[in-house]
């Protein structure tokens, strides 16, 4: 079953909080999947943001599964499918698409220092375009809007690939973002790597409105090419096992101090 489909079916039969935070410019509903176990820390993990990168999709169905089942502290809303027609579009027509419908790539259509980034195109494209301006999309509306109402106290933002992950945007005190990078770092066994010419994505955005620890974490080999087939979920699945569990804690301990 294709992931746009399994995103559906699973939404379909899921017992915890079901939301539809917006919609695409196709008209697809973009789901949030909500686990409540206490209140403290919230958090959103969103995933394919990025079209082609949706075996961070399928990656995120299993984090939702296991904290349904397993998880102990926090109230975590998921988003495993942030930009549906992008994936659509990479599924049946151009595998290795990025991003949406209109050829805006969403991860740099953000208001962080937009235009700024030094991959930037300012015409569609299947990767890099930033659009007319900052939120021109539905979909970037629709995860500043959801952000914005929910007010987490950390995101993460599942892209691939490279086993990489990126904390920094500008921060002053960086301290806790840096620590929480350690420990997602760790867990993981992935690398932490400093972007300074990005702007525009959702992290950057959620560092700098929210000032909070938001990571990207980028999955899979670098050796992989794109899109990342599915026989690679599993290596992937036993990298990322129990990530929110441990980041709840993180937070709930005050790793930082
Ligand atoms: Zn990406």
């Amino acid at each position: 079953m294709n992931i746009l489909r399994l995103n559906k079916k699973v939404f379909k039969n899921f017992n915890g909080k079901k939301l539809v935070i917006g919609k695409s410019v196709f008209g697809h509903p973009i789901l949030c999947y909500g686990v409540i176990k206490t209140p403290y820390p919230k958090a959103i993990i969103q995933a394919s943001i990025h079209a082609r990168e949706y075996i961070t999709a399928y990656l995120t169905l299993k984090l939702i599964s296991d904290f349904y089942k397993n998880g102990k502290q926090g109230s975590i809303y998921f988003i495993p499918i942030a930009n549906p027609d992008g994936v659509e579009i990479a599924l049946n027509k151009d595998g290795l698409y990025k991003a949406n419908a209109r050829g805006v790539d969403l991860n740099v259509n953000f208001d962080a220092r937009w235009s700024t980034g030094s991959q930037n195109v300012k015409k569609r494209a299947s990767e890099n375009y930033i659009g007319e301006k900052p939120f021109s999309e539905p979909e970037t509306m629709a995860l500043r809007d959801f952000t914005l109402k929910i007010k987490p106290d950390y995101t993460i933002s599942y892209h691939s690939k490279g086993q990489e992950i990126y904390y920094e945007f500008f921060q002053k005190d960086c301290a806790c973002d840096l620590a929480f990078a350690k420990e997602i770092a760790q867990a993981t066994g992935y690398q932490i790597k400093k972007t300074p010419n990005s702007a525009g994505g959702y992290k950057d955005w959620c560092i700098q409105e929210l000032k909070i620890p938001s990571l990207t974490i980028e999955v899979g080999d670098d050796k992989l090419s794109h899109p990342i087939k599915k026989a690679h979920l599993r290596e992937i699945y036993k990298q990322n096992k129990g990530i929110i569990e441990k980041a709840n804690a993180f937070f709930v301990e005050n790793k930082w101090k």
